[in-house]
């Protein structure tokens, strides 16, 4: 149950003075639906307004507020503006124009021979001070303070009304016991929860009340994963030692040995497994390090053990993929793989779900819907999670429920996260790296193409499929999926036209058989060129495939674009990646791809993806549909996660738990953030 001190906060927006059926169906649209959204819609920024007594004190261009008497209103033939005259205190003349629809509520506003004070960009128009469009009309100087937060807004609202319905919603924030440490509060000099709000909205220069909110939201969460630990704790887990017989079959069946990195990780790996607590490990290895199979011989270890493992993915698509390329590394091995995805409905769904309940499947793959309720295995001993950039409490606990003892998890990531990040998106966990690639490959030689050499391309496509040798041409991300669809159904058309029926097509609004088609096309050799938007980003794996064309690669992030590249090099033929570039570019534009041309380094790109790009974006929502931080930014959460980190342990090990007066104030924190899912262990646990 929500503590009652915060109902105010979880009611309707709608049942805010001032707010009404449209608005609140407006602000719905940026997910501002409860007071609580509202007054937690920080600013972006501040905009500063010049006072001048008269328009000679100001220049052109600047942003002013100055107090003018109306004179007159000059309605222009046709469709032209509205017109209306008026004089500063000195009798200075000055036009305040108003396009289109604007005119009758401005000339409302701005009777004739009326004083009022207006707020706007003073510019120069025909000899005479105009101002177009007015950002404020006051009746006096109270109405336009010279200081004025900046909101993100969406249509239908403007920066005015979104600050009314910010300041009622301020108004309805109670004043709540304080959960931060006492000590921290008074090193950082932070204000209370509630002042620290005001203050956000109210004053420009708020940096400690930010750093306050932002710490309280990772407060939040780092507070959720250690109940989540904490519950973890108490349920003992499962030492799961296998005897070898299955995994040492696949590697003596392996065209090659294991790399020294994949041993060492799978050593680690097999450590943690044997003890009797569940394992939290983070396997990281750059695009095509061999994690599938170090994630195979872990499922194999469990099997071994007599548990069953799962491997979850983050499509439908790489799910597939995944079944395949382990049916295939399996051989006839004794192992019974399962496959569940969203699609998957009816009796062969049913079937799948009663295997595995009977113990008659050893490994389920699939997306996930293989944590879903009403998924129940006979005893789940291991769940590796395949490119998730973000595996939170929610679905931590889905997951511990799956058996009797929490499985171990093995989260699997290209994305050298950072480990500050890390610790929000998966909880404190062990880190294994596969930091060698497989021998035996030659690097991709990358090109930078400028658009109007689509011709040269296009003949040495032809010269590349005459070889036998097959390509994948990535189509740019245009906008949302319609539009990316739309190019890329386009350029098949286009080459089609030209190479005939061997171009498949896959995007993302492809119903999943012509998808899964047109992939088993491509993999079985039928297909020469796949075209697809990035729904290939990850895990795709077609060894004759050494050509990857990425088109308008400008607009993918440096991460992506490594990705991307990592398709190919994955056979004995030297490999190529064309970066098929727009005709202008910027200079970052320009930088960013000739950093892709002179370094095939993960890692380094990585790096510099996150200077160019901000880590927000480059965990992106993309794949995991779940935004970060509302309120705490990259910079804030690399500054102040850790020691949120250190609170929350202390607070739940030593200052007795979410009992005490901290701890009831702390469990208000957490429905605040809505990480009620980890309240819920405490009754549970
Ligand atoms: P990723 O880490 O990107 O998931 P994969 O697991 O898909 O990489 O492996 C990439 C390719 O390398 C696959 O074709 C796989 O069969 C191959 N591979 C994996 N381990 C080795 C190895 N030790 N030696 C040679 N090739 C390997
Ligand atoms: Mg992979």
């Amino acid at each position: 149950m929500r503590p009652p001190v915060l109902n105010p906060l979880f009611a309707d927006a709608a049942s805010l003075p001032g707010v009404g059926p449209a608005l609140a169906k407006a602000l719905a649209r940026i997910d501002l639906t409860r007071v609580r959204d509202v007054a937690l819609h920080l600013p972006l920024g501040w905009a500063r307004w010049k006072r001048v007594a008269r328009l000679g004190d100001a220049a052109e261009g600047e942003r002013i507020i100055v107090a003018l008497t109306v004179l007159a209103h000059q309605e222009s033939a046709g469709r032209g503006p509205l017109r209306i005259r008026a004089n500063d205190a000195d009798g200075a003349p000055v036009t305040l124009a108003f396009f289109g629809g604007a005119g009758g509520y401005a000339a409302a506003k701005l009777p004739v021979g009326s004083r009022r004070v207006v707020a706007g960009k003073l510019e120069r128009h025909e000899d005479r001070w105009q101002i177009v469009h007015p950002d404020r009309i006051a009746e006096d100087e109270a109405g336009t303070p010279p200081l004025e937060p900046v909101y993100a807004l969406t249509a239908g609202v403007t920066n005015r009304r979104m600050a009314a319905a910010v300041a009622a919603a301020l108004k309805r924030a109670p004043v709540l016991d304080e959960w931060v440490e006492p000590s921290m509060l008074a090193r950082h000099g932070w204000p209370g929860w509630r002042a620290a709000l005001e203050t956000v909205h109210g004053v420009p220069d708020a940096a400690a009340a930010r750093d306050r909110l932002a710490y309280d939201e990772l407060l939040a969460n780092q507070l959720a994963w250690a109940l989540v630990r904490a519950s973890r704790r108490r349920r003992r887990g499962r030492a799961l030692q296998g005897d070898g017989q299955l995994t040492e079959a696949l590697v003596a069946g392996l065209p090659w040995p294991l790399t020294g990195a994949q041993r060492r990780a799978g050593a680690e790996i097999a450590g943690d497994m044997a003890q009797r607590h569940a394992m939290l490990r983070l396997l990281q290895g750059d695009v095509g390090s061999g994690k599938t199979l170090v994630a195979l011989i872990a499922m194999l270890t469990a099997v071994e053990a007599g548990a069953q493992a799962a491997l979850l993915a983050p499509t439908d698509l790489l799910a597939r993929q995944h079944r395949a390329v382990l049916e295939k590394m399996l051989g006839d091995l004794p192992v019974r793989l399962g496959f569940l995805s969203g699609r998957e409905k009816g009796r062969a769904r049913e079937a799948t779900l009663a295997a595995l309940a009977a113990g008659e499947i050893d490994i389920l793959v699939g997306t996930h819907a293989i944590f879903q309720q009403g998924v129940a295995y006979r005893d789940l001993g291991l769940a590796v999670v395949d490119e998730q950039h973000k595996f939170g409490v929610a679905q931590r606990l889905m997951l511990a429920e799956k058996a009797e003892v929490p499985p171990h998890l093995l989260v699997m990531t290209a994305t050298p996260i950072p480990r500050t990040l890390a610790l929000t998106a998966f909880g404190e966990m062990d880190v294994s790296r596969l930091d060698e690639r497989p021998p035996g490959r030659t690097p991709v030689v990358t090109r930078v193409m400028a658009m109007d050499r689509l011709e040269e391309l296009l003949e040495g496509l032809g010269r590349h499929l005459a070889a036998g040798r097959q390509a994948y041409w990535v189509c740019p991300l245009v906008g949302d999926g319609d539009e990316d669809e739309a190019a890329a159904t386009a350029r098949a058309a286009t080459l089609r036209a030209r190479f005939g029926e061997t171009v498949a097509l896959v995007h993302g609004r492809l119903p999943g058989p012509e998808k899964d088609a047109a992939m088993a096309r491509f993999a079985a050799g039928e297909a020469g060129v796949l075209v697809a938007t990035t729904v290939i980003e990850v895990g795709v794996d077609v060894p004759n495939a050494s050509l990857m064309v990425v088109e308008a690669a400008e607009r993918f992030g440096l991460a992506q674009l490594h990705q991307l590249r990592g398709r190919v090099g994955r056979g004995a033929a030297q490999s190529s990646c064309v970066l098929l570039r727009g005709l202008t570019l910027t200079a970052t534009a320009k930088a960013r791809l000739k950093m892709m041309r002179e370094t095939d380094d993960g890692f380094a790109i990585a790096e510099a993806d996150l200077r160019l790009r901000g880590a927000g974006e480059m965990l992106g929502t993309r794949q995991s549909g779940e935004a970060s931080f509302a309120l705490a930014d990259e910079e804030q959460v690399a500054r102040l996660v850790g020691a949120a980190r250190d609170d929350a342990r202390l607070l739940l090990e030593r200052d007795g738990g979410l009992e005490g007066v901290r701890g009831e104030a702390a469990r208000v924190l957490l429905y605040l953030f809505e990480q009620d899912a980890a309240v819920s262990l405490l009754r549970s646990g």
